[in-house]
This record gives C-alpha cells, structure tokens and sequence, in this order.
C-alpha cells in the first residue's frame, strides 16, 4: 500500500483518479481548496478509511509524508481560469513549487497534470513534444497557458538541480462523467445544451478542431507513467489523435441524445487555437499505450451521466 497525494483529487480527473488509487488499495490524501472541484465528486470515497479528504490551497505549503504526487489542482475550463487569472498563475507556479518541495524532501515520484495548452494555437500539426507551441504570454489565455510552461521548468529545473523523480504528462482535451456541467467546456456545455433541448452554441463557424480523449485512457496512461523508472521524466503527449471539428462534434451529440436542439454560432473567443491533435508516438513507445475509447462511446457514457445528473 502507498500512501498518495493528489493534489486537486475533487476535480473532474482528480476525482476519478482518486477513486482508481483507492480501488487498487493505496492511502489516498486529496487536497483541494474546491475552487472548481467539489465534494459531491468524492462523496461515495468518503466512507474509506484509507481516503483523507484535506481542504487546502496549493499556493501555501503543505507537509504530509507520502510515498507519490500527482499534481492536478488548477483550473482547467478558459471560463473558470480566466475568472481570477493572477490566481490561476499562482495556482500553477506556486503550487508546483510547494509539491517539488515536498517531493524533493521527501525524495519520492511527483506527476505534474501539464496540457496541451503548451502549445498554444498551434503552428505545426500535429503536435510532438519538440514542439516549442505558439503560445501569447498577454492574451486571456496566458494565466494557464504560460502557468503550466514555468511549471514545467520547474518541474525540468527541480529534476536537473536536485534529481527529483518528476514525470511530465500533457494532457489533451479530456471528457467524462464528473466534468462540472456549468464550466464552459464544449462536451459539458454541448450535452447539457442538448439534454434540455436549448440552443447549442458553437463558437466561430466551428471549424476548429480539437481530440478528445475518454477519462479512462488518460486514467491509464497516468498511472503507467508513474510507474515507469525514473529516467523517464516526459514532457509526454497523452490524448486520442482522433480529431473532429467543433461543428461535428456538436451535430455528433444533437445525434446520440436524439435532441431538438439547434445549433447557433457565436464569437470565438480571443485566442482560441485552430487545430489540435496529439503527435502520441512517444507514448506508444515508451508507455505501450494508446487510448482505446472512441468518441461516440465516450460520449454515450458521458451522455448517461449528465443525464442522470440533470434529473436529479
Ligand atoms: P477541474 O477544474 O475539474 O479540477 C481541478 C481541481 O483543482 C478542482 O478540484 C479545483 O477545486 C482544484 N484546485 C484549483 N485550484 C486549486 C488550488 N489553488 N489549491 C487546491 N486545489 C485547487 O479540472 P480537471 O479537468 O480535472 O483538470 C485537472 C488537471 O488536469 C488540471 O491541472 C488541468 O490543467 C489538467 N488538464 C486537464 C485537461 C482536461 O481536458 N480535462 C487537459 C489538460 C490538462
Ligand atoms: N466551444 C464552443 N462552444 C462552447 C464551448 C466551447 O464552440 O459552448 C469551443 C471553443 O471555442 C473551443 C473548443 O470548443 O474552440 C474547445 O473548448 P474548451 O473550452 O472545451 O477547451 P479548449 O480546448 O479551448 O481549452
């Protein structure tokens, strides 16, 4: 049994993260000051003995003797991250700071959640991880986009100075049951937009694209990463290379909940990458993983979810 730190473990990822690391009977410490994440996301943990539940904020230091970290806590949404955008700086840059102080003390593995927001709107297609990204440091998006780059450094710069054990992942565009219905992010909004028969709203003519990866296959890649050497420290792609447009996605969702909604165009925000597609060669050879759920499955899943959850 590991005692595990997963800092942001009442999040959307965290949450199912959480509830992995406990089902395969490990100690489990989530820390969240729930800015975004909440309680009802780990509610049926709570019973475990072995699931401590640690309202704290990252931005301040934290002491725990643990044998792992997984550090997740940051808003992920443009909506909530762009809502106190100095706050989400700190969140990413303190926040690593105080958990590869921890790591470095206690001399133990720490993952940092990075994203593929690294690569701003991306200039090359699809994205590998050599590639430097095209990211504005003064636009609306440069709280998390530029957050999660000096997290990196941080990360990179703890490893070489202090041989701390740190592993890297960037994470693309990751949907599932818990995802907060009212952050903004496409899958959320659109399927929640459908369920009520409202309108669905696409920014821009919806010919952006993005990948979209299944909660599970990110679970999986996570987990071995971790538990690979620790020579391999990342940075590391993990998302599915299947890309869709904006448009297709919305039509794809109308589809599946059989739903009356139409679809009305708005503004696209400032910034708002163009494509997206992971270059996952790298994962495939060093993790021997690839994901295996493919939209429309993840979607009728994800589907199930809010539909019992708007019910309620
Ligand atoms: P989420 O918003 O559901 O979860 C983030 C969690 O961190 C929440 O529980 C929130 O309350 C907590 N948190 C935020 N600021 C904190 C602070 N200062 N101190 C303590 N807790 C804090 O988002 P998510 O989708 O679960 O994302 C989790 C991580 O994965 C984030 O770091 C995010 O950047 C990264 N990521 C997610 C995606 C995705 O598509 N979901 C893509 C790339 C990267
Ligand atoms: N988007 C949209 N309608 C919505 C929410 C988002 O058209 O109601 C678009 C958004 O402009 C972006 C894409 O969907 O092009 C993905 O947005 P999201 O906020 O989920 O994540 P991002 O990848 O932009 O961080």
């Amino acid at each position: 049994m590991k005692r595990i730190l997963i800092t942001g473990g009442a999040g959307f990822i965290g949450s199912h993260l959480s509830e992995l690391l406990l089902n395969q009977g490990n100690d489990i410490i989530c820390l969240d000051n729930f800015f975004t994440g909440s309680k009802q996301n780990i509610v049926h943990l709570m019973d475990n003995k072995f699931f401590e539940l640690i309202r704290h904020d990252v931005i301040d230091p934290f002491k725990a003797e643990v044998d792992e970290i997984y550090n997740l806590a940051c808003p992920a949404s443009p909506v909530h991250y762009q809502i106190n955008p100095i706050k989400t700086v700190k969140t990413s840059v303190m926040g690593a700071i105080n958990m590869l102080g921890l790591a470095k003390r206690l001399k133990v593995k720490i993952l940092q959640a990075s994203t593929s927001e690294v690569y701003g709107d991306p200039q090359i297609h699809p994205q590998s991880e050599d590639y430097s990204g095209n990211v504005s440091c003064i636009g609306p998006r440069a709280c998390y986009d530029e957050g999660k780059r000096i997290a990196e450094t941080l990360f990179t710069s703890y490893h070489n100075q202090n041989g701390v054990k740190i592993k890297i992942i960037r994470i693309f565009n990751t949907y599932g049951p818990r995802m907060n219905p009212n952050d903004g992010r496409v899958v959320s909004n659109f399927i929640v937009q459908a369920l009520k028969n409202n309108d669905i709203t696409v920014y821009g003519d919806g010919s952006q694209t993005r990948s979209f990866q299944y909660i599970d296959d990110l679970l999986s890649a996570m987990t071995k990463m971790m538990a690979t050497n620790d020579n391999l420290t990342g940075p590391i792609n993990i998302g599915n290379p299947e890309e869709f447009t904006i448009r297709e996605l919305a039509e794809k969702i109308i589809d599946l909940t059989g739903s009356k909604s139409k679809i009305i165009y708005k503004p696209l925000p400032k910034d708002d990458p163009v494509r997206r597609k992971p270059d996952i060669r790298l994962a495939m050879e060093k993790l021997s993983w690839q994901p295996s759920t493919p939209l429309d499955e993840g979607l009728k899943k994800t589907i199930a979810y809010f539909d019992e959850l708007l019910k309620s």
